[in-house]
């Protein structure tokens, strides 16, 4: 379970957010974890490391991922196996209703195609998983060796990494000489990400409360994943100890629907591009960044608390959605 190949060479860095901590009263730290790794960077090479490791374990050298043309995850899982020297091949169809003429071929869809990717299109209607199993068949019939990258990369191995990044964040706490943060604020889409931290913070025994604003289910969905997962993760790693979770999922600033902007998280991203030169993205960061405001001006978050902002990646999306501004 510990078997990791090496796509982040570093910790990803925690920086204090001087002009938005002043401007919304809570000491509010971004967890950069958009920077670093092949393929532009974000929160799938953490997921991939041990899930990559499993392939490469198992003697495949074709990975095979779901996606759309906007895909981070898809992006992200060309790079890694482009480094690697492995192959890879994204299924990909449309998810998100086209936002400008060039959708499709900006962003993430440009970059994957620099990184000469293989796509194969299907029709919004067809089933991933029943396409992804017939491609993998065609790889085997050929005698290459496909795997399938589970959805998200939120399957327990992938969810791992997240146990890594919440370890990785007391130690910055520790480092600086202060109390572990209070919140620890992040989207959530597939689940693995806000899993692997609520189970990290738990196990470390913490009082950390983590946040997931969620970007894609509207409904409990998203909230029974997480919870299924995080209990995956601490059954495994800590087994027969009673570990105390602290976590909560919103489903308030999803919107009208994944990869279809709000107006508080256009704001959002805005006023982060504004005072930190940071940027966001219409599809997963800025929605959590509108939560996060909502938050503090609702005093669920007070003044004299600390939080930790996941900046999961994403920053290709902003060219993809470069008429959000007109
Ligand atoms: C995939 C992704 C997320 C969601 O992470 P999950 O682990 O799927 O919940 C959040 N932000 C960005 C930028 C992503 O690419």
């Amino acid at each position: 379970m510990n078997n990791k190949v090496k796509l982040l060479n570093r910790q990803s860095s925690l920086e204090f957010l001087p002009n938005l901590s002043n401007k919304l009263g809570p000491k509010i730290y971004i967890k950069r974890d958009d920077e670093g790794g092949r393929g532009g960077g974000g929160n799938k090479l953490r997921k991939y490391e041990r899930i990559i490791a499993d392939a490469i374990h198992k003697k495949a050298d074709t990975l095979i991922i779901a996606g759309h043309f906007q895909s981070n995850a898809a992006r992200e899982l060309v790079g890694a196996a482009c480094q690697l020297g492995l192959k890879s091949i994204v299924v990909c169809k449309s998810m998100i209703p086209e936002q400008n003429p060039t959708f499709n071929q900006n962003g993430n869809a440009l970059l994957m195609k620099l990184m000469n990717a293989h796509i194969i299109t299907i029709d919004a209607e067809d089933d991933f998983q029943i396409e992804m199993n017939k491609i993998a068949n065609n790889v085997n019939k050929k005698g290459n060796k496909a795997y399938l990258i589970p959805f998200g990369g939120s399957n327990l191995l992938g969810s791992l990494g997240y146990l890594d990044c919440a370890n990785e964040i007391i130690e910055q706490f520790q480092e600086k000489e202060e109390k572990t943060p209070d919140y620890i604020v992040t989207p959530t889409g597939s689940g693995g990400t806000m899993a692997g931290l609520i189970a990290g913070f738990a196990i470390a025994q913490t009082s950390t409360k983590v946040i997931g604003f969620s970007v894609l289910h509207k409904d409990q969905t998203i909230e029974n994943i997480v919870n299924k997962l995080t209990n995956e993760i601490i059954e495994n790693v800590k087994p027969k100890i009673d570990i105390i979770t602290d976590f909560e999922v919103n489903t308030k600033f999803v919107g009208k629907g994944y990869g279809i902007p709000t107006e508080n998280g256009n704001n959002a991203i805005k006023m982060l591009a504004e005072l930190e030169g940071v940027f966001l993205c219409p599809v997963y960061t800025g929605k959590a960044m509108a939560g996060l405001v909502q938050y503090i001006k609702e005093n669920k978050i007070k003044k004299d608390e600390t939080i930790v902002f996941i900046h999961t990646g994403g920053m290709p999306l902003v060219h993809a959605y470069y008429n959000l501004y007109d």
